[in-house]
């Protein structure tokens, strides 16, 4: 199957009220682990890149990578920007084909974040890309972007406006998730995400959702949290699984046998979440549309 937009994985997933593990990878290894736990499984799949991952690997690699291990997916994928406030970087992802992109004006006051996701939004349609858009930071910092500091959360009022002036396809609100790992029991505010699709019925997106038991998860996809975002678990599984190997074969010099047992880790931390958010055995009703 080939890449599809973002759209054509999302509206479904929305529709249905299941989420789709978006994931962080890093890598060639990571990618293709990730793609293989989707194909198991008969899972879309979104894959995100940090905007750290696209600058160490560079554009043009990393989407020869994408296309060459995408082609042989047989369910849906598609490839998205994850937290990008550098405009200039989110022109060179475009126009080397990612399918979608978040524009991270969550630094910005909303009337500049409104105004400049505007033109990213006119600048992705020229691309048949999507756009999503945030206005309230969330909370941990990510491969070098955001801060630890709690950010304001906005009334409905504002998202809604932010939403229906931009035109973006997909939100991430401030629901009282963190990126990174928690220290403390997070106070989550669920009703955020009902309220704003009860406004604008557009996917809703999941940052910070490493450490939600699977009721949270599953609470808040049936809110419209179609796109649940995966980074910290994947790293945690990729650096504890290097660690786990190197401690047990302190003597051993064998790439193959260590890259083998991170690809394990990785696909396992991937399949557990896809079972979690509903998404297993959705690619075959892709299947039946496009046949
Ligand atoms: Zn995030």
């Amino acid at each position: 199957m080939p890449v599809v937009p973002m759209r054509e994985i999302l509206d479904r997933a929305f529709a249905e009220r299941y989420g789709v593990a978006a994931i962080n990878v890093v890598d060639d290894l990571s990618l293709e682990a990730v793609l293989a736990a989707a194909t198991e499984l008969e899972a879309p799949l979104i894959v995100q890149t940090s905007l750290k991952t696209v600058k160490s690997l560079g554009t043009g690699p990393l989407m020869a990578i994408w296309r060459a291990r995408a082609a042989e997916a047989p369910v849906p994928v598609t490839l998205h920007l994850d937290h990008c406030p550098d405009r200039a970087w989110i022109t060179r992802c475009l126009e080397a084909g990612w399918n979608s992109v978040l524009f991270d004006g969550s630094e910005l006051d909303v009337a500049e974040n409104t105004r400049q996701t505007i033109e990213v939004v006119a600048e992705a349609d020229r691309h048949g890309a999507q756009v999503e858009g945030e206005i309230e930071s969330v909370t941990g910092v990510e491969d070098g972007v955001g801060s630890d500091d709690a950010g304001d959360v906005h009334p409905t009022e504002v998202s809604a406006a932010f939403i229906a002036a931009t035109g973006i396809y997909s939100f991430a609100p401030a629901i009282g998730t963190a990126h990174g790992l928690y220290k403390a029991t997070p106070h989550l505010m669920p009703e955020r995400v009902t309220e704003i699709v009860a406004e604008h019925p557009i996917p809703m997106v999941l940052h910070g959702g490493t450490g939600l038991t699977e009721e949270q998860f599953s609470d808040l996809i049936a809110r419209g949290c179609a796109k649940v975002n995966i980074s910290t678990a994947l790293k945690i599984a990729f650096v504890d699984a290097h660690r786990e190997y190197l401690d047990a074969n302190p003597g051993k010099h064998d790439p193959p046998a260590l890259l083998k047992h991170v690809r394990a880790a990785v696909k396992d931390m991937a399949e557990r979440h896809i079972r979690i958010f509903g998404s297993a055995g959705k690619a075959r009703a892709f299947d039946s549309a496009t046949a």
